[in-house]
């Protein structure tokens, strides 16, 4: 993640400039110099809203990283323990951005421990670590409920949901079922994987993304509904609930990929290409080093 991100700053530039250019036609065709202090007050008040995000954003660099909250993460994810040292500062610069921009709640707005959020973070600091320039698909925020589950009407401890990605609203996990996604890291289960890979899915799709596979360039929606079609799920590694449809195949494949990548490579080399160059990494080279004792 940045600061800026490049999409908004060629926005901020543009219409920074725009806002002048304007405003000097209206004043050369009226003649009117009255246009001047109003010029001036519009692009004030363009410049503060459309800085405000990077504002807050570089206030929240400036305090150092938590020394509990690096040793948190040291013992809580194997992801962070792979990575090397510069790893491991865009990692804790991700997860600070992260926690700035996403709001993290309980219901009705109740305030969380610093854990959950910093789990949370973290795991969306992951799937971002090989796109800079992704921004966390979760303008909605996060909302945690308690207990293992909830219900279809939502209500709490009751029921089979782990967590849902509403396609309007946010997301929503069940803290007992998050903490036990990181409490396993191998298994290939984490609900915040599956969830968030529906936002970056449903993003994909709305931008267009384009992968450049082995076998040429292809739009993302078609490389995996190509792919859920001609996987065999009845040997799959991967759990029965990927054949659903494709985007439950995108989101179960990457709790495997993030969590047990050297089995889905091995098993299954084609999705694994797609989803190494979706998220543009591949954590074997940094989940392996656990086992190498880096
Ligand atoms: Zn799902």
């Amino acid at each position: 993640m940045r600061v800026v991100a490049r999409y908004d700053l060629f926005f901020i530039v543009s219409y920074a400039l725009l806002i002048p250019l304007v405003g000097v036609l209206i004043l050369w065709l009226s003649g009117r110099t009255v246009v001047l202090p109003l010029l001036l007050l519009l692009e004030a008040l363009y410049l503060m809203l459309a800085l405000r995000k990077p504002w807050q954003r570089r206030l929240g660099l400036r305090t150092s990283f938590p020394g509990a909250w690096r040793e948190f993460l040291l013992s809580r994810s194997v992801y962070f323990r792979g990575l090397d040292q510069d790893g491991r500062m865009q990692f804790e610069h991700d997860v600070r951005l992260f926690l700035v921009d996403v709001r993290i709640s309980g219901i009705g707005g109740r305030s969380l421990s610093w854990p959950i959020r910093l789990l949370i973070a973290a795991g969306a600091a992951a799937m971002l670590h090989g796109r800079p320039d992704w921004e966390p698909p979760l303008v909605d925020g996060v909302t945690v409920y308690p207990g293992m589950s909830f219900d279809r009407n939502y209500q709490v401890k009751k029921g089979n949901i782990a967590g849902q990605a509403p396609p309007r609203g946010p997301m929503l996990l069940a803290e007992g079922s998050l903490l036990q996604g990181f409490a396993d890291a191998e298994d290939g289960f984490n609900v915040l994987i599956h969830e968030l890979a529906h936002f970056f899915d449903r993003e994909a799709r709305k931008d267009g993304l384009k992968l450049r596979l082995r076998s040429g360039t292809v739009a993302w929606a078609e490389a995996i509904s190509l792919e859920w079609q001609r996987h065999d799920h009845g040997t799959s590694l991967l759990s029965a609930y990927a054949a659903q449809n494709e985007a439950e195949f995108f989101a179960v494949a990457s709790e495997m990929f993030f969590e047990n990548p050297r089995p889905l490579h091995d098993a299954h080399p084609e999705l694994f290409e797609i989803l190494r160059e979706f998220y543009q990494q591949d954590p074997r080279q940094v989940l392996e080093k656990n086992f190498k004792g880096n």
